[in-house]
C-alpha cells in the first residue's frame, strides 16, 4: 500500500520531485530513490538537477527528499539554493525535505558551534591563530561549515581529505580538523605525518584541549575527539577473526575506522571507493567490509558470484539513519502532495553563504 502511494506521488510529481537515498538506507527506502549515493555526492547531483531544466517550466525541480540525515540534507539546500541557482531559477528556491526531523549524526553533533569557536579562542592566544587552517568533514553542521568558510578554512569527504590536507598544508603550519579524530588521524598518517606532529583536542577538557602550549606549537594537525559510533565498533580482533574463517579474505574498511583497525586491514577507502573496489573485483572473490551494515547487506546482494560479509559478526547499523522509513517517507510525499510541505531543511543565509564558501573552495582546489 505505501509502496503504490509514494510511486502514485511521484509519477503525478515527474520531475519536480527528487528523492535522494543514501547508501545507508535501508531497502524499502532506497527502493523509491532517484538517486543512490553517499551525502556529497548526492547533495552535489541534486544542485545540479535543480538548475537543468530552468528552461522547461512545468518540468522544474521544485522538492528534493534526502533520505538521509540532517547535515546531509543542509548541504543539499545550501549548494541547490546558492545565490547562482536561485538566480538561474529566476528567484525560486528549491525546498529540501528530511522525512524524519530527528535523523542526525552523532559524530556532527559531538562539534558545535560553541565548543570549536572556544577551541579557536584558545588557540590564538597560543599561537599564532592565521597559521592555521579549519577543515570540516562533511558529516558536520552548517554552522561549522560557515565557522570554515569565514576562517579560510574548507570542507572535506572520506573520498577528498588527503587532497584538502594537502591544500590547508600549502596555506598554514597547521589544521585544526574536525569532527572526525580517525578520518584526520587515518589521513595525516598516510600523508607521512608523524604521530608527535599530530595533536588531540578533547573538547571536554577545560585547558587547550588537554594539550600544553609545546604540544600545539609543534603540531601540523589538531584533531577534534569526535568519532562514529557506527564505524568505531570495529575492533582488529573482527580482522583476525575473519581471516581464521575464510583465510583468503580482502579486509576493506572506511577511514572513520580507528587507526589500528584501518592498519590491520588490507585497504581503506570511503563509501564510494569500496563500493568500486567489490564491484571491480573478479567473481569468487572473498571481502569483510567494515562499513555500515545496511550498505555491506546491499553490496552483498549485489555481488553474488563474490562473498562479501560484514567484518563484524553482529553487522553495525546506524540508528539515525534507520528512523527514515517507507511511512515517513509516504507521509512526506502525501504532504508535499496536498501543499502541506513539513519537515522542510533551510540553512539560515547568512550561515549558508559562509557554508557554501568553505563547500566550493573544496569544488574548487581538490
Ligand atoms: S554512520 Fe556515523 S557518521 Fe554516518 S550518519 Fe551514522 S553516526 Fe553519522
Amino acid at each position: 500500500m505505501l509502496h503504490k502511494i509514494i510511486e502514485s506521488v511521484k509519477e503525478r510529481f515527474g520531475n519536480r520531485l527528487l528523492i535522494l537515498g543514501h547508501h545507508y538506507q535501508c531497502e524499502d527506502v532506497i527502493a523509491h530513490a532517484d538517486l543512490i549515493g553517499d551525502s556529497f555526492q548526492l547533495s552535489k547531483i541534486a544542485a545540479e538537477r535543480s538548475v537543468s531544466s530552468c528552461s522547461d517550466r512545468g518540468s522544474e525541480l521544485e522538492v528534493i527528499i534526502f533520505c538521509g540525515v540532517h547535515f546531509m540534507a543542509e548541504t543539499a539546500d545550501i549548494l541547490a539554493n546558492s545565490p547562482l541557482n536561485i538566480s538561474k531559477r529566476s528567484g525560486r528556491r528549491v525546498d529540501v525535505v528530511l522525512p524524519d526531523l530527528l535523523a542526525g549524526c552523532s559524530m556532527a553533533d559531538m562539534a558545535d558551534y560553541e565548543s570549536v569557536l572556544s577551541c579557536w579562542e584558545q588557540l590564538s592566544a597560543a599561537v599564532d591563530i592565521d597559521e592555521i587552517i579549519p577543515v570540516t568533514y562533511v558529516n558536520s553542521s552548517a554552522e561549522l561549515k560557515s565557522f570554515c568558510g569565514e576562517r579560510g578554512g574548507i570542507s572535506c569527504t572520506s573520498g577528498n581529505a588527503e587532497a584538502v590536507l594537502e591544500w590547508a598544508l600549502s596555506r598554514g603550519r597547521r589544521v585544526l580538523f574536525f569532527p572526525d579524530q580517525h578520518l584526520g588521524r587515518n589521513t595525516a598518517i598516510k600523508m607521512g605525518i608523524s604521530m608527535t606532529e599530530i595533536a588531540d583536542w578533547h573538547c571536554k577538557e577545560a585547558e587547550l584541549g588537554g594539550n600544553n602550549v609545546d604540544v600545539i606549537r609543534r603540531s601540523k594537525i589538531l584533531l577534534w575527539d569526535g568519532f562514529c559510533c557506527v564505524h568505531q565498533r570495529f575492533l582488529p580482533e573482527h580482522i583476525d577473526e575473519i581471516r581464521d574463517i575464510i583465510p583468503d579474505v580482502r579486509v576493506i574498511v572506511h577511514p572513520e575506522c580507528k587507526r589500528e583497525v584501518v592498519i590491520k586491514a588490507d585497504e581503506s577507502g570511503s563509501t564510494a571507493y569500496i563500493l568500486r573496489r567489490i564491484m571491480e573485483s573478479p567473481a569468487g572473490s572473498s571481502w569483510a567490509v567494515g562499513t555500515e551494515g545496511r550498505f555491506v547487506d546491499r553490496i552483498a546482494k549485489q555481488n553474488r558470484d563474490k562473498l562479501v560479509v560484514n567484518l563484524a559478526f553482529q553487522p553495525s547499523y546506524c540508528s539515525t539513519m534507520g528512523l527514515i522509513t517507507l511511512e515517513n517517507l509516504a507521509d512526506a510525499l502525501v504532504k508535499i502532495e496536498n501543499g502541506n510541505l513539513s519537515n522542510v531543511i533551510r540553512v539560515e543565509e547568512k550561515v549558508a553563504q559562509s557554508a557554501l564558501i568553505a563547500l566550493q573552495r573544496m569544488l574548487e582546489n581538490v
